[in-house]
């Protein structure tokens, strides 16, 4: 059956990137006029733009499995001072939006994000459970609580932008479970470490 409400607004499309910064304490400190389009149009509901300063980003993400990825990605950004880009998804009911963003490590802990569309496909409405039984990421991430490395493989721990790109994480409709554990690597050394005391 094919939904005939009206189908949402594509503003990504017509205006591609979305450009926001936040804080050392992941609050927004600026964005770019289509920033409050974006949180508009993902249910934050209609918001002047003084509003919006100094909100915490998390209220913008769905999910306390994808809050969490975001947090041990934003630490990785800060620590090594590094910029990422990586593959996430933002759908539409009707579309699946094929999305990329990139992190750029700033002054006094600052992050500048940038995203765009990089492709989108119509979909048939579809049950809810049959499209998650295909949409989901699987089951549980391991996250090294010492290196946040992420396993990617039964041996091969990675970091968490190569583990992004490589599973494909934030392109799914649910992100997968953070199990934190430590990573052989860090393990051995622990071991080491101890030995030497
Ligand atoms: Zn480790």
């Amino acid at each position: 059956m094919r939904d005939k409400a009206p189908l949402p607004e594509v503003f990504l499309a017509e205006r591609p990137r979305v450009r926001y910064e936040i804080d050392h304490d992941d609050c927004l400190s600026d964005f770019s006029e289509q920033w409050s389009e974006f949180a508009e149009a993902n249910g934050a509901g209609a918001l002047e733009p003084q509003q919006l300063l100094r909100r915490p980003l998390k209220q913008f993400i769905t999910g306390k499995e994808v809050r969490e990825l975001y947090s041990v990605v934003f630490a990785r950004v800060r620590q090594k001072y590094l910029s990422i880009s990586f593959p996430f998804r933002c759908d539409s009911p009707a579309e699946r939006r094929f999305m990329r963003m990139h992190l750029t490590p700033g002054e006094s802990s600052r992050i500048g994000i940038e995203c765009w569309l990089v492709r989108s496909e119509r979909r048939q409405l579809v049950p809810w459970s049959w499209g998650a039984k295909h949409e989901t990421a699987q089951g549980t991430l391991m996250i090294c609580s010492t290196c946040n490395r992420a396993r990617v493989a039964p041996d091969r721990w990675e970091e968490i932008e190569t583990a992004l790109a490589d599973l494909r994480l934030l392109e799914f409709e649910a992100a997968p479970h953070l199990r934190p554990l430590i990573c052989d690597s860090c393990k051995v050394e622990m071991f080491e470490r101890l030995r030497d005391l």
